[in-house]
Protein backbone atom coordinates (compact mmCIF):
# COMPACT_ATOMS: atom_id res chain seq x y z
CA UNK A 1 0.00 0.00 0.00
CA UNK A 2 1.87 3.35 -0.97
CA UNK A 3 1.31 6.38 1.45
CA UNK A 4 2.42 8.48 -1.21
CA UNK A 5 -0.80 10.74 -1.25
CA UNK A 6 0.16 11.64 3.01
CA UNK A 7 0.83 14.90 2.87
CA UNK A 8 3.16 15.70 5.52
CA UNK A 9 2.15 17.47 8.54
CA UNK A 10 1.77 21.28 8.34
CA UNK A 11 4.26 22.60 11.36
CA UNK A 12 2.08 25.92 11.93
CA UNK A 13 -0.40 23.44 13.74
CA UNK A 14 2.39 23.44 16.77
CA UNK A 15 2.03 26.67 16.70
CA UNK A 16 -1.27 26.50 16.53
CA UNK A 17 -2.50 24.04 19.30
CA UNK A 18 0.15 25.61 21.47
CA UNK A 19 -1.83 28.99 21.34
CA UNK A 20 -4.98 27.32 22.73
CA UNK A 21 -2.31 25.63 25.14
CA UNK A 22 -1.92 21.65 24.10
CA UNK A 23 1.02 20.38 22.97
CA UNK A 24 0.63 18.69 19.62
CA UNK A 25 3.54 16.09 18.53
CA UNK A 26 3.36 14.40 14.79
CA UNK A 27 3.06 10.11 15.10
CA UNK A 28 4.78 8.18 12.25
CA UNK A 29 1.95 5.83 10.88
CA UNK A 30 4.62 3.66 9.97
CA UNK A 31 7.06 3.09 12.76
CA UNK A 32 4.76 4.95 15.42
CA UNK A 33 7.28 7.25 17.24
CA UNK A 34 6.43 10.36 18.69
CA UNK A 35 8.93 13.11 18.02
CA UNK A 36 10.08 16.97 19.00
CA UNK A 37 10.64 19.11 16.80
CA UNK A 38 8.07 18.56 14.50
CA UNK A 39 9.46 17.38 11.18
CA UNK A 40 8.17 16.76 7.99
CA UNK A 41 10.23 13.13 7.99
CA UNK A 42 10.38 10.61 10.61
CA UNK A 43 13.44 10.89 12.79
CA UNK A 44 13.31 7.31 13.13
CA UNK A 45 12.56 5.34 9.52
CA UNK A 46 12.38 7.85 7.11
CA UNK A 47 8.52 7.56 6.38
CA UNK A 48 6.68 10.97 6.03
CA UNK A 49 3.45 9.31 6.74
CA UNK A 50 2.69 11.01 9.85
CA UNK A 51 -0.07 12.41 12.07
CA UNK A 52 -0.78 14.96 15.04
CA UNK A 53 -1.18 13.82 18.16
CA UNK A 54 -2.14 15.05 21.03
CA UNK A 55 -0.09 15.05 24.35
CA UNK A 56 -0.92 15.33 27.41
CA UNK A 57 1.51 18.14 28.42
CA UNK A 58 2.53 16.14 31.49
CA UNK A 59 6.50 15.65 32.11
CA UNK A 60 9.59 15.34 34.29
CA UNK A 61 12.69 17.04 34.46
CA UNK A 62 15.20 14.70 32.91
CA UNK A 63 17.94 17.45 32.79
CA UNK A 64 18.22 21.07 33.44
CA UNK A 65 20.41 23.67 33.66
CA UNK A 66 20.36 27.56 35.44
CA UNK A 67 21.30 30.07 32.73
CA UNK A 68 22.19 32.98 35.16
CA UNK A 69 22.61 35.94 32.27
CA UNK A 70 19.58 35.28 29.88
CA UNK A 71 19.98 36.81 26.72
CA UNK A 72 17.00 39.43 26.48
CA UNK A 73 15.93 39.74 30.28
CA UNK A 74 14.77 42.33 32.12
CA UNK A 75 16.88 43.74 34.59
CA UNK A 76 14.28 42.10 37.07
CA UNK A 77 15.33 38.56 35.70
CA UNK A 78 18.42 37.42 36.56
CA UNK A 79 18.24 34.06 36.17
CA UNK A 80 16.41 31.19 34.15
CA UNK A 81 15.89 27.22 34.22
CA UNK A 82 16.25 25.29 30.46
CA UNK A 83 15.07 21.81 31.30
CA UNK A 84 15.05 19.02 29.04
CA UNK A 85 11.20 17.43 30.40
CA UNK A 86 10.66 14.47 29.30
CA UNK A 87 6.89 14.14 28.38
CA UNK A 88 4.38 10.86 29.56
CA UNK A 89 4.21 10.15 25.99
CA UNK A 90 8.19 9.64 25.78
CA UNK A 91 9.59 12.31 23.82
CA UNK A 92 12.08 15.06 24.79
CA UNK A 93 11.98 18.75 25.10
CA UNK A 94 14.51 21.49 25.85
CA UNK A 95 12.50 23.99 27.12
CA UNK A 96 11.77 26.45 29.75
CA UNK A 97 10.46 26.02 33.46
CA UNK A 98 8.71 28.96 34.81
CA UNK A 99 6.57 29.91 37.93
CA UNK A 100 10.15 29.16 40.19
CA UNK A 101 10.84 31.34 43.36
CA UNK A 102 14.43 30.08 43.34
CA UNK A 103 16.51 28.54 40.69
CA UNK A 104 16.92 25.79 43.69
CA UNK A 105 13.43 24.58 43.76
CA UNK A 106 14.50 22.72 39.99
CA UNK A 107 15.09 18.93 40.53
CA UNK A 108 15.69 15.64 38.22
CA UNK A 109 12.75 14.39 37.93
CA UNK A 110 10.38 17.05 39.09
CA UNK A 111 7.15 17.02 37.97
CA UNK A 112 6.02 19.86 35.19
CA UNK A 113 3.27 20.40 33.12
CA UNK A 114 2.84 22.48 30.09
CA UNK A 115 2.19 26.38 30.89
CA UNK A 116 -1.04 28.39 30.10
CA UNK A 117 -1.53 29.27 26.86
CA UNK A 118 -0.61 33.04 27.47
CA UNK A 119 2.59 32.23 28.00
CA UNK A 120 3.57 30.05 25.18
CA UNK A 121 4.28 32.69 23.03
CA UNK A 122 7.27 31.34 21.12
CA UNK A 123 7.26 27.49 21.95
CA UNK A 124 6.39 25.40 24.93
CA UNK A 125 6.97 26.10 28.37
CA UNK A 126 6.74 24.52 31.35
CA UNK A 127 5.50 24.80 35.02
CA UNK A 128 5.70 22.82 38.05
CA UNK A 129 3.07 20.59 39.19
ZN1 LIG B 1 8.76 6.17 11.53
Amino acid sequence: MQASSQTPPNPSRFKEALQRGQLMLPRCQICDDLFYPPKAQCPRCGSTSLEWARCSGKGRVFSYLVNYRPAGALPSESWEVMAVVELQEGPRILAPVIGLNDPSQVQVDMAVCLAPASKLTNGPVFEAG
